[in-house]
């Protein structure tokens, strides 16, 4: 399949994890991509894989997501460097868990700046192209602990319950231009966010899990490839959960 030929990729929090198969899998089918992820290593570790996949379709660029700023000016540069965007992908995030009468307001701040604003930003500065070409797709990754929440994760779970309305709200707005705006909300995937969690942690959460699974980077990918895709013209404003039947 070549859904994404002549079209190009924005993906925050592509350095690792969900992010990167997520670029690895769009350029597979044709996209360029631009690779934002907050160490200049890690973006630029994405880009040469993606380059290797296919040549000369992938920039690196690092950014903090949460600063307004820094991504208003990067945006204009991946504008400038790509000419057209077509595909927003919001992955970035962080987890900072602690029950809620420990948590400090850096920890709530932290994660809301990231996840919640990160996306904000991005969206602020890349939808005018999509709206003057009138074609692009948004999508959010938010999380099952947005939808059903999980305990000591007050500060991520507002984060991605936050994306969610943000997403509804987004996808009236732009519907007018053709562009549609959806999340996907994945459940448990093994990457570094969930590598560090205890034994006892992950037997519980497998225990909930009908398909009694964890979930693998690219089953993200194939679903956000989907839904960012010209295929899902008349699917905008919902949440796609890709979770083994966790949140249902
Ligand atoms: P990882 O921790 O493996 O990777 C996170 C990525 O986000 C990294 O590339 C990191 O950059 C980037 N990032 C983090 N903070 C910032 C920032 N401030 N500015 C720019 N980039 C940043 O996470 P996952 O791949 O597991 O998760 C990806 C997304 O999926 C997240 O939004 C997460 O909340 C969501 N999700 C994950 C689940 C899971 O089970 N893994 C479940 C549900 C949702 P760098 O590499 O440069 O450090």
């Amino acid at each position: 399949m070549n859904r994404f030929l002549d079209q190009v990729a924005v993906i925050t929090g592509a350095g690792r994890g969900i992010g990167k198969a997520i670029a690895l899998r769009l350029a597979s089918e044709g996209a360029r991509v631009a690779v934002v992820s907050r160490t200049e290593a890690n973006a630029q570790s994405t880009a040469s894989e993606v380059n290797a996949l296919r040549p000369e379709s992938a920039r690196a660029y690092a950014v903090d997501v949460a600063d307004s700023e820094a991504v208003a000016d990067l945006c204009s540069r991946i504008i400038k460097d790509f000419g057209k965007i077509h595909v927003l992908v919001n992955n970035a995030g962080i987890t900072r868990d602690r029950l809620s009468m420990r948590m400090s307001e850096e920890d709530w701040n932290s994660v809301l700046d990231t996840n919640l604003k990160g996306a904000f930003h991005f969206i602020q500065g890349l939808e005018r192209p999509m709206m003057k070409q009138s074609y692009g797709r948004i999508v959010n990754i938010s999380s099952v602990s947005g939808l059903i929440g999980q305990a000591g994760q007050v500060n991520y779970s507002a984060s991605k319950a936050g994306l969610i309305g943000l997403t509804k709200a987004l996808a009236r707005e732009l519907a007018g231009r053709n562009v549609t705006v959806n999340a996907v909300a994945p459940g448990f995937i093994t990457t570094d966010m969930t590598d560090h969690l205890p034994d006892a942690m992950k037997t519980h959460v497998l225990s909930l899990i009908p398909l009694a699974k964890f979930g693998e980077c690219e089953d993200i990918a194939g679903a956000v490839a989907f839904i960012a895709s010209p295929e899902s013209k008349y699917i905008t404003g919902q949440v796609l959960t890709v979770d083994g039947g966790m949140a249902m």
